[in-house]
């Protein structure tokens, strides 16, 4: 029997943006749920538990990014959050509440397609790395289980904050994930110290997985978000 096709959730108030979405996104074989509030897609998400959240920021009763706050404290569900194109504070703010990836009104159904396609892909790949599969991006190696990281071929000594920022990182692959996140991951959300430390942490990383600007860098830092890696 074939699997059931991905539940795509779509939280958005504009009657023909959602339609399209709707008519697009079925094109491609996704089964697709419309909600037009906030409130309305929370009762939704908890009813049908999506594979994929296209949340509009802009809702009524209920802002796009307390929905995408109250998602994340309940699931890993990816997210994909429908912002307008002046407004990049929202931008920022619905990563740092653990959104995914963004698109800007107004896009093409073609790039949303795509976004939904890549996001759902590397939610997949995730599920495999939660189940302590080996980390591989480029010449580095980090193997959960054995709790050993190897760079071309050698074992590297990792400390215990070190090794679990760099898993945290690579199992995150082409994904931002911000200082914010990071620190509360690692240190604990009541964590006070100064940031200065995370950056430490990641300087020492970068020593030992031999990351430079040149040859090429592989633990990219995003400019007053945080970092991602990238294997491309
Ligand atoms: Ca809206």
């Amino acid at each position: 029997m074939p699997a059931d096709p991905p539940r795509i959730l779509v939280i958005e108030d504009e009657p023909s943006l959602a339609d399209s979405i709707r008519y697009n996104l079925e094109l491609e074989g996704y089964d697709v749920v419309v909600a037009k509030t906030g409130r309305k897609g929370m009762e939704r998400f908890r009813k049908i538990a999506p594979s994929l959240v296209l949340l509009d920021v802009m809702l009524p009763e209920m802002s796009g990014l307390d929905v995408c706050r109250l998602i994340r404290s309940q699931s890993d569900v990816p997210i994909i959050m429908l912002t307008a194109r002046s407004s990049e504070g929202d931008v920022v703010a619905g990563l740092e509440l653990g959104a995914d990836d963004y698109v800007t009104k107004p896009f093409s159904m073609r790039e949303l397609v795509s976004r939904v396609r890549a996001n759902l892909r590397r939610a997949l790949e995730q599920e495999g790395e939660d189940r302590g599969e080996e980390l591989v991006i480029g010449p580095i190696r980090l193997n959960p289980g054995r709790h050993e990281v190897v760079v071309d071929g050698e074992v590297v000594e990792f400390r215990p904050k070190e090794f679990q920022l760099l898993e945290f990182l690579m199992s995150r692959k082409g994904r931002l994930v911000t200082r914010e996140r990071l620190i509360d991951e690692i240190w604990g959300s009541d964590y006070y110290g100064d940031t200065k430390t995370l950056n430490v942490h990641i300087k020492r990383i970068r020593a030992k997985i031999g990351d430079k600007k040149k040859p090429r860098r592989w633990l990219v830092t995003v400019r007053g978000l945080g970092y991602k890696f990238v294997d491309e």
